[in-house]
C-alpha cells in the first residue's frame, strides 16, 4: 500500500508513521515530492491496521498496490528516476547513448571505438568481457583482462563504462574495474545473479529477457531494488515473436508502459532487437520519439571482422551519420545530448 500525506504534512507526522510501520515489522520507503509526500509500505501487510493508519494526523489517504512489484512501482515514486553512472546520468533530461563493440577483442580495438564514440556524443562505453553465446564454440569473451581495457579506455577518454555480468566471479571483477553492470536478456530471471547485482552496489542495467512480458521484467528489477539498490536501469532489446525478417521484435510498446508503470529508466538497444546495421538508426529514432531515456548502440572498427554480432554493428561513420541525425528528435523530445 501506499499512505499519501496531506499537502505540507509536518516531518513529525511523516516520521511517526515511519515508526508505526517499521515497529510493525514492515519496510516503510518515502518519496518525498514537491508538494506530497508518499510513504510507501512493504512487507507484510496482514501486520498493519489501516484503520489505525489513516487516523495518524496529516495522512490524506491510503491506497492499495495491487501490483507484486512495489520499489519499482510508479505509485511508489511518482518522480522519474535519475540514475548516476561514474560520470555519466541516465534520466529525464538527457538522451544518454552507451555505445561500443559487442565484445572487448583487443586492447588497440577498445580505444580506437572508445575514442569514435566518445567524439559522437556516447557517454557510456559498452563492451563484454563475458559473452554468453549461443553457441558454446563462439567466442566466449577475454573476462577480466577485458574488463582492464574498459577502465584503461575510461580513464583515456572520460567514458562511464558498463559490461555484461554472468556470474559471482563476473560481479565481484567487474565492482572492481566498471560504472555499471548490464544483467543480460538470457539471465533476466536468474534471480540469484539479479540479488547479487543488488547487493554490488553498481547501478545497474537490466535487459528484458527473449520472452520475457512486462510484468516478469519489473518483477526481475524488484529483486535487485529490494536488496538495497535503487540505480536499476531498464533495457527494451526485442522480445522472440514469429517474425523472422529481424533477429527478434522491437517492442516499442513497451517504452510508453514503461513509463506510466514504473519511475526507473527505460533505454532501447536497436542493435540486439533488429540484428541488422540497416535498421539500427530507422528504430533509434522512434526510441527517441517514443520517450526513451537512452540508447544502447553496437559499434565496431570492423564489423565484418567483429567476434560478434558483426552484422547489426556500425561503423564509425555510420555512428557519426546516425548521432547527427538524432540530434532534432533529441531536441523535439526536450532532452539534452553531448
Ligand atoms: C549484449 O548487450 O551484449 C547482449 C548480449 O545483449 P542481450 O542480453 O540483449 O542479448
Ligand atoms: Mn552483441
Amino acid at each position: 500500500m501506499i499512505i499519501v500525506m496531506k499537502p505540507q504534512a509536518a516531518q513529525s507526522s511523516i516520521t511517526a508513521i515511519k515508526e508505526y510501520i517499521e515497529n510493525s515489522g514492515l519496510n516503510a520507503h518515502l518519496s518525498q515530492g514537491t508538494e506530497v509526500t508518499i510513504i510507501g509500505v512493504v512487507g507484510d501487510k496482514s501486520r498493519l491496521s489501516t484503520e489505525n493508519l489513516i487516523s495518524f494526523k496529516d495522512v490524506d489517504r491510503i491506497v492499495p498496490v495491487t501490483e507484486t512489484y512495489k520499489l519499482a512501482n510508479r505509485k511508489f515514486h511518482p518522480d522519474p528516476t535519475t540514475v548516476k553512472v561514474g560520470p555519466a546520468s541516465i534520466g529525464p533530461d538527457n538522451m544518454t547513448i552507451m555505445a561500443g563493440p559487442c565484445a572487448v577483442e583487443t586492447q588497440e580495438q577498445l580505444m580506437a571505438i572508445a575514442k569514435a564514440v566518445k567524439a559522437c556524443g556516447a557517454t557510456i562505453l559498452r563492451g563484454g568481457a563475458y559473452k554468453p553465446r549461443t553457441s558454446p564454440y563462439s567466442f566466449q569473451g577475454l573476462e577480466e583482462e577485458g574488463l582492464r581495457y574498459m577502465q584503461e579506455a575510461a580513464k583515456e577518454t572520460g567514458l562511464a563504462t558498463i559490461c555484461e555480468v554472468v556470474s559471482h566471479e563476473a560481479i565481484e571483477a567487474a565492482v572492481k574495474y566498471v560504472d555499471m553492470i548490464q544483467i543480460g536478456a538470457r539471465n533476466m530471471q536468474n534471480f540469484i545473479l539479479l540479488k547479487e547485482a543488488g547487493r554490488s552496489g553498481l547501478p545497474v542495467l537490466l535487459k528484458r529477457g527473449l520472452s520475457a512480458t512486462i510484468e516478469e521484467w519489473l518483477n526481475a528489477a524488484e529483486y535487485i531494488i529490494a536488496e538495497g539498490n535503487p540505480n536499476v536501469v531498464l533495457c527494451e532489446r526485442g522480445i522472440r515473436t514469429f517474425e523472422t525478417a529481424t533477429r527478434n521484435t522491437l517492442d516499442l510498446s513497451a517504452v510508453p508502459v514503461l513509463k506510466e508503470r514504473t519511475h526507473l529508466p527505460v533505454i532501447v538497444d536497436p542493435s540486439h532487437a533488429t540484428g541488422v546495421y540497416k535498421y539500427v538508426a530507422p528504430l533509434a529514432k522512434a526510441a527517441v520519439a517514443c520517450g526513451a531515456d537512452g540508447l544502447m548502440i553496437e559499434v565496431h572498427n570492423d564489423p565484418a571482422h567483429a567476434l560478434s554480432d558483426g552484422p547489426q554493428s556500425l561503423t564509425f561513420e555510420k555512428f557519426e551519420k546516425l548521432t547527427g541525425e538524432l540530434a532534432p528528435y533529441i531536441g523535439l523530445a526536450g532532452r539534452s545530448f553531448r
